[in-house]
């Protein structure tokens, strides 16, 4: 179900026990040469659209929140951002929104790396003002990890940000959106074995000169719709398992 095709007396009878709120975030940033500012949030409408198809009858869905955290892309023209604490206010106030129309379980699906540090204060926060209350936040990359990486050809600096994952799921979702003509590797590093145990909040620009990481020349299209299906499932799985209380 989506709430926004809802009316108020509808939403009032729902039976809110058997239903999980989603609410997906996602961002409107550069994808390097080759793929759209929209594409966060392009990939997490198919998603949460896909979700809906399957288990619509145990989820309330909201549209994509589309401006997220991203002052690490602004040197890239056309990005837009929220500053943090705007962002944070935005995630709070939207699951005060849902939680006060009765929803006592709502699952966060992020579609962007920058707004996981904000997700992470606001669900902080909202557990101190709502504390009967069960609010999730789920990364898509994250939650499938394990099935994306064997999916992957690349290796796990392949997917980064616009690399294999993404370019393959927008070779799928919106194909007239993607320059093929415009795919390069970038954003690479000399391995480090602390990599991913030390925090460095960095610019994309520091790192990479296109504005992607990982390698995009590797995606095809039926390596994102095995991708999006895998991710589905995931997504799917997790609501069962809140609704079933092993969340
Ligand atoms: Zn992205």
């Amino acid at each position: 179900m989506k709430l926004g095709e809802m009316n108020w007396p509808d939403i009032r009878d729902l039976d809110k026990e058997r239903l999980v709120a989603v609410y997906p975030i996602a961002s409107f940033e550069q994808h390097g040469l080759h793929l759209p500012l929209l594409t966060d949030t392009i990939q997490l409408d198919a998603m949460v659209e896909s979700m809906d198809g399957k288990i619509g009858d145990r989820i309330v869905c909201l549209p994509t929140q589309w401006l997220g955290y991203s002052f690490h892309h602004m040197r890239f023209g056309g990005s837009l951002t929220a500053r943090s604490q705007t962002h944070i206010r935005m995630l709070v106030e939207t699951v005060d929104g849902l939680i006060g129309a009765g929803f006592d379980k709502v699952l966060v699906i992020n579609g962007h790396g920058g707004n996981s540090a904000d997700l992470r204060v606001a669900l902080q926060e909202l557990k101190e003002t709502h504390a009967e209350t069960s609010v999730y936040g789920a990364s898509w990359w994250g939650v499938a990890a394990p099935a994306l990486d064997s999916i992957r050809e690349a290796g796990p600096n392949g997917s980064g940000h616009a690399g294999e994952t993404e370019t393959s799921m927008m070779l799928t979702l919106r194909p007239d959106l993607v320059q093929t003509d415009r795919l390069h590797p970038d954003g690479g590093r000399p391995p480090s074995v602390y990599a991913g145990r030390v925090e460095h909040f960095c610019r994309i620009d520091e790192h990479s000169s296109r504005g992607n990481f990982g390698d995009p020349t590797v995606a095809t299209a039926d390596k994102g719709q095995r991708m999006l299906d895998a991710t589905v499932n995931c997504l799917v799985e997790i609501v069962d398992d809140i609704l079933g209380e092993r969340l």
